[in-house]
């Protein structure tokens, strides 16, 4: 069959289920054709302002008012206008309905609003999209117009966060800023104040280029959220033309997920992967840290640096993973007594080890080595039974450097292999 227009409508107005004609002005409706679940609810006539109150409080709200279209189809007074159309789950009794909702204004009063049942998949697929938009709109806290020679700034209506200053009518650029730096982070204030400076702005931002900072800034609860704000020089032709559109971001989110991440990979920096205690390199600045802090205060530092003898043995013995055990097992019973002495352990390399003890003199760190020798003598390593370790303890001198205190102690260790092993030498 070939369809003309009038075909078109026909086989249209078969496949619409509801057909309303209302008029906002004598507010009344009228069905022109409808199914048993609307003649149910609404009848064949009534007031079109309580159809349009039972409608609102029937459809899932967060549809209309999360949608550009809140306006036309609210605006306070419940009134649609112009022409409308919309995927809505409507809940009745107790079962939710889809429908697709078309709304054609007629004249200046009258619409026909045209109801057909859809299924759950296309709501979905709107609200989906809807969600979306949200989430760029919630992304920026609020947007505006800077006009830097003017001295205005305007709102851009990006924004929810309608009782914000910026939407203050007329304010000016310069009676703006110090109003938000109330809301910057005392840390922040300072440089919120020098990057939002119009002469910093003038003489940095040429035409098209985005200069931007981040900072913690209160949001509406009071709560401060990581923002990144952003000025961007309009290109506008003028070089004297210094309109700049200006945005807040809440990056908190990604910003806390970074924090995270880096301290992730900090930690694995600074991490021996094996024993889980400081590396090399980690507590070599720990002992350079110790000596300027105990310096200045007028404390001790002492080291003590252990090495398991004859390990190579256990190695070939036991083979390397029992090795690995043993290592592993005896940094843990090391640290812990250590750390419960003051002091900070690192593996130095191999099955060699370095404490740095902050405010313990020689003769303490003297008795807490042959402590730990003892302890270590003593353990019993599944499989691979007992071992012994060789100690070199030193109290770093006055003017002595980190250098020539690893010097000493390796000369100590270097001893007490030499003196028959399982000992503790003096540097
Ligand atoms: P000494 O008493 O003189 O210290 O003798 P030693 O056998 O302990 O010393 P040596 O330096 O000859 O051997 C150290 C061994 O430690 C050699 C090396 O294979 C082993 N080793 C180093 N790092 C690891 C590790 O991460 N895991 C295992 N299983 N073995 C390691
Ligand atoms: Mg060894
Ligand atoms: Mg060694």
């Amino acid at each position: 069959m070939e369809y003309n227009l009038e075909a078109v409508f026909g086989r249209i107005s078969e496949i619409v289920d509801v057909v309303y004609l209302t008029d906002s002005e004598a507010d009344t409706y009228t069905a022109l054709k409808d199914n048993s679940l609307f003649r149910n609810v609404f009848g064949l006539s009534g007031s079109y302002r309580d159809m349009m109150d039972i409608l609102m409080e029937n459809t899932a709200s967060r549809m209309i008012s999360g949608s550009k279209m809140y306006s036309v189809f609210l605006q306070g007074t419940g009134e649609l206008k112009g022409k409308f159309s919309k995927n809505v789950r409507m809940h009745f009794g107790d079962s939710d309905y889809y429908y697709h909702i078309s709304n054609y204004s007629l004249d200046e009063h009258r619409c026909a609003i045209l109801l057909t049942e859809t299924d759950e998949s296309e709501y979905i697929a709107e609200t989906h999209g809807d969600e979306k938009a949200n989430v760029i709109r919630s992304a920026y806290l609020f947007s505006m117009i800077v006009d830097l020679i003017a001295d205005t700034c305007s709102n851009l209506d990006m924004s929810e966060t309608s009782d914000h200053p910026v939407n203050e009518p007329d304010i000016s650029f310069s009676q703006w800023r110090p109003m938000i730096v109330n809301m910057i982070h005392p840390d922040f204030q300072d440089l919120f104040r020098s990057s939002t400076d119009p002469e910093y702005l003038k003489q940095y931002l040429s035409e098209n280029l985005t200069k931007s900072f981040e900072c913690l800034m209160a949001n509406l609860d009071g709560e401060y959220i990581w923002v990144k704000l952003v000025f961007n020089r309009m290109n506008t032709g003028n070089p004297d033309d210094f309109r700049l559109l200006f945005v807040v971001e809440n990056i908190h989110e990604s910003h806390m997920q970074l924090m995270e991440n880096l301290k992730k990979y900090e930690e694995k920096a600074v991490t021996d992967s094996l024993t889980g205690l400081f590396n090399h390199g980690r507590i070599e600045s720990e002992l350079s840290h110790s000596l300027e802090n105990c310096r200045a205060e007028r404390k001790p530092v002492s080291l003590i640096m252990f090495d398991i003898d004859h390990f190579k043995r256990i190695n070939d013995t036991f083979g390397h993973a029992a090795g690995d055990y043993v290592l592993k097992t005896l940094s843990k019973t090391a640290d812990e007594y250590l750390s419960s002495c003051g002091c900070v352990l690192g593996r130095w390399g191999g099955e060699e080890f370095l404490g740095v003890c902050a405010g313990v003199n020689e003769d303490d760190m003297y008795s807490t080595a042959e402590e730990l020798r003892k302890k270590i003598e003593a353990f019993e390593f599944e499989t691979v039974g007992h071992i012994t370790s060789s100690f070199g303890v030193i109290s770093v001198k006055e003017n002595e450097t980190a250098a020539e205190a690893f010097e000493r102690i390796d000369r100590a260790l270097y001893d007490a292999k030499h003196g028959g092993r399982n000992r503790v030498v003096r540097g």
